[in-house]
């Protein structure tokens, strides 16, 4: 099967021939439909991040088919419809028994046993999955546990966004920040991941939504998500200021969707008094950042990260095809750019540019 591989960082994709193994007990197989490209991968293309064994198949935003189980699998079954997440959960550890299962890190539990043949290999040599998902593949081999079953009349491009990028967004919203209707929310970053959380905020009734940004394109599709007023960074001296003075004295909750120092101290300045800067953006490793320390104590104020939107996804994915399908959720929004496999570096290309909300890959083209 063809799959995008990262053999060097930094690195470019190649598309190659790879050899997959049969399902064994609690794996599933899966035809990829479609997958999404995330920043994720870029942070270890670009060599942000670098400790990733190699060669693996990069992707983890992917819907697809059901077309083979495992021994002991009777959560899915061939033709299902299903989202992967890297959230993979083991369902044994304190995390996953006290309801918070995106902080599983339990991998041993998921993973084929040592000494096992890899799922995935070359010419006899084992290639890894990026997340343990590997999702620019034309197919997936992965833990039970990194599958939800979506409802099949979701279209599968738009399940995939779910897959990551929505989920981390919305999930940032919903679950980490937990905002309160009618609370003042902004939003630095309008990519895939900020426009989600500007749409969390609208559904969850949020007042006003303050999307920042430097592309007046996004600031515009983040008017469409649901943003009340824009600001455009490159533009303006003081986007701290701008806020304050939009909301009288700071936001209730701040997001910082990008993964910059700069963006994070930024969020946390226009927090109010009491208010919650929430970091989703994945920041280059080994990053410090710098906030003054009265501010914690004196103003009460919160810095909280998120990560996949705080997910338990089995149950959140299913919700988020619900709201897309009822009309709250606007995906067809957030697709910019459908390409096929071979399109791949030149979608991150986009990406790199800032020129992309999200691109998606088809697997049939
Ligand atoms: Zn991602
Ligand atoms: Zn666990």
């Amino acid at each position: 099967m063809k799959a995008a591989v990262l053999n060097a960082i930094p690195g470019e994709l190649n598309i190659e021939d790879i050899t997959i193994d049969k399902p064994g007990p609690g794996e599933v197989l899966i035809q990829t439909i479609n997958a999404g490209l995330c920043h994720s991968d870029l942070h270890f293309m670009d060599g942000q991040w670098d400790r990733l064994p190699l060669p693996a198949v990069m992707g983890h935003e992917s819907a697809g088919i059901v077309q083979a189980v495992g021994d002991g699998v009777d959560y899915v079954k061939a033709g299902d419809h299903v989202i992967t997440c890297l959230s993979i959960f083991c369902g044994k550890c304190d995390f996953c028994l006290t309801g918070r299962p995106n902080l599983c890190q339990n991998n041993a539990a998921t993973a084929r046993p040592r000494g096992s043949a890899s799922r995935l290999s070359r010419n006899g040599e084992a290639v890894g999955q990026f997340a343990r998902l590997g999702g620019f593949a034309e197919e997936m081999l992965v833990h039970e546990h990194a599958v939800v079953k979506v409802r099949d009349d979701m279209p599968l491009d738009k399940a995939a966004l779910i897959g990551c990028g929505v989920t981390t967004g919305v999930g940032a919203v919903f679950k980490t920040a937990r905002i309160e209707p009618g609370s003042t929310v902004c939003v630095v970053g309008a990519g895939g991941i900020g426009l989600s959380a500007i749409q969390g905020a609208r559904i969850a009734g949020a007042g006003r939504v303050i999307a920042v940004d430097i592309s007046d394109a996004k600031l515009e599709t983040a008017k469409i998500c649901g943003a009340t007023d824009v600001i455009n960074g490159a533009k303006v001296d003081d986007v701290v200021g701008e806020v304050r003075e939009l909301t009288g004295g700071g936001v209730d909750y701040a997001f910082e969707a990008i993964g910059r120092k700069e963006t994070v101290e930024q969020v946390w300045k226009m927090s109010k008094m009491g208010g919650t800067s929430v970091v989703i953006g994945m920041m280059p490793f080994g990053q410090k950042i710098e906030i003054t320390g009265y501010e914690i104590f004196m103003m009460e104020k919160t810095l909280k990260g998120s990560m996949m939107g705080s997910n338990s996804f089995r149950v959140d994915m299913p919700r988020y095809c619900d709201m897309y399908l009822d009309g709250r959720l606007l995906l067809d929004e957030m697709v910019s750019h459908t390409m096929g496999l071979d399109q791949i570096n030149d979608g991150y290309e986009l990406m790199r540019k800032g020129e992309s909300a999200r691109a998606v890959i088809d697997f049939s083209l």
